[in-house]
């Protein structure tokens, strides 16, 4: 959902600090006065701007200047009005469909009058959220987290934030995060509600399948329905994702975002039984297909299931610090191939098929990992390549509903069993380099290329 919506009438342009206070002079000397000046939330649909403006000359123009969640960019648009010296003008801005405009978002916008005389008025910014006016909203904020809601009692969503914000920390910390941008949270309580709050349907919504939440990096804020920790961990990690991996270059498979936001819920463990009978009955997904989230509603369950499977047989067998090399990878540029290879020393298709016959209850050993993992790309080594495919960051999140297996795990086809790779040493996302720690590195280094010759790079081995 990160389209950029084309509103006709609204150019965009850079944003411009600095005109408030030339604004104030301005409008003192100009002759232009504002009479009203208003906006209506008519949710879900548009937002409209009411103004009345009154001149010593003929007004000619009124621009609106708006920016939506705290962007760097400002938009403009020119209402519809009479030309005179005193005018009525109403502007709107569409909030569905292809122009959807998630709700928690906080909108700021000015006028510019312009009389015949070439006098010119900016007026104050004013500035609001944008919300079904129907609820009485709450919001409370606990560390980087706003939350938004109605209609729930405070000490349970006080509970459900600080659990989820401790939950967060882990987050950060696979993801080799400190500081990070605020993010905020708007909860709807029904099905119904969530209709309006979400993006327009989708193919699979339209089919049948419904999604529990939607995040939105651009305004650094999800939508999700029902208090439900496990969906505001994974909301808020597909944000905290894209922080990790920020690069114009970066491209993250959806499989491994999903993967990663499910790899932080308390329940997605109910999967594997799932996945192991999607495995048994062939239905598995082409992990080199799993780019984006797919259309059809009954293959999107076993994306989810099968993206959570995958991330969790990488996490568990070869550890949080080569998922961070791999992210670390992924933002210097590197494509995914390549970053794969980077931070695991093996190929996405050794991972798959290990992963797979694991599934099918074989005794197949993980592929053995590299001896270390090497410091991420260079910059110049990074702006010296393109990438191959379009971005496949998914907002998208399975809905809790479906998302519950209907049978017990099976039994006796366990995950092999982690490898005992080396230990290994983190990128300089992870660790800071302190001599102390360099030190160690390189000697450590140099005990494994002895004691280990490098792995053949289709390493699956038959135990
Ligand atoms: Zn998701």
């Amino acid at each position: 959902m990160k389209t950029l919506r084309v509103i006709a009438a609204v150019v965009m342009i850079a944003l411009l600090g600095g005109s408030a206070s030339a604004a104030a002079d301005v409008a003192s000397k100009s002759g232009i006065r504002v009479v009203s000046a208003g906006h209506q939330i008519q949710y879900p649909d548009r937002l409209v701007f009411h103004l009345e403006a009154e001149a010593d000359a003929t007004i000619t123009e009124i621009r609106l200047f708006y920016t939506l969640g705290g962007r760097s960019v400002q938009t403009y648009g020119y209402p519809d009005f009479t030309p005179g010296r005193r005018v009525a003008s109403d502007f709107s801005i569409r909030t569905s469909g292809a122009s959807y405009i998630p709700t928690g978002v906080d909108v700021e916008y000015y006028y510019r009058i312009t009389d015949a005389d070439r006098n010119t008025l900016e007026t104050a910014r004013s500035s609001f959220e944008y919300r079904d006016p129907r609820y009485r909203w709450n919001k409370l904020t606990r560390g980087d987290l706003t939350v938004l809601w109605h209609d729930i009692s405070r000490r349970r969503v006080e509970r459900l934030t600080a659990d989820v914000v401790e939950r967060l920390e882990e987050v950060k910390s696979v993801f080799g995060l400190g500081e990070v941008e605020p993010m905020k949270a708007v909860i709807v309580n029904s099905r119904r509600e969530a209709r309006s709050a979400f993006p327009f349907p989708s193919e699979a919504a339209r089919r049948g399948h419904f999604f529990a939440g939607f995040a939105f990096s651009e305004y650094s804020l999800f939508v999700m329905q029902g208090l439900s920790a496990d969906t505001m961990v994974h909301e808020a990690a597909h944000l905290l994702l894209d922080q990790a991996v920020d690069s114009p270059l970066a491209r993250v498979p959806a499989w491994l975002n999903e993967g990663l936001a499910m790899q932080f819920e308390d329940g997605a463990i109910a999967y594997s039984a799932a996945v192991r009978s999607a495995a048994r009955a062939n239905r598995l997904l082409k992990l080199n297909h799993m780019g984006s989230v797919p259309g059809e509603s009954r293959d999107i369950s076993v994306f989810y299931g099968q993206a959570w499977s995958i991330v969790d047989y990488m996490m568990d067998n070869y550890g949080p610090e080569r998922m961070g090399a791999l992210l670390a990878a992924l933002d210097s540029g590197e494509r995914f191939d390549q970053a794969f290879q980077t931070a695991y020393g093996f190929t996405p298709d050794d991972l798959e098929r290990a992963w797979r016959a694991g599934l099918l209850g074989a005794s197949v050993a993980p592929p053995r990992p590299g001896p270390a993992i090497q410091a991420a790309a260079s910059e110049s080594d990074v702006r010296s390549r393109v990438p191959d495919s379009p971005p496949a960051v998914s907002d998208l999140r399975d809905d809790s509903e479906s998302r519950i297996p209907d049978s017990p795990p099976a039994a006796g086809a366990p995950l092999p069993a982690s490898p005992p790779g080396p230990s290994v040493v983190g990128t300089a996302a992870f660790i800071s380099g302190t001599a102390a720690v360099a030190m160690v590195v390189v000697l450590w280094r140099w005990i494994w290329q002895r004691l280990h010759r490098p792995t053949p790079e289709n390493g699956v081995h038959e135990t």
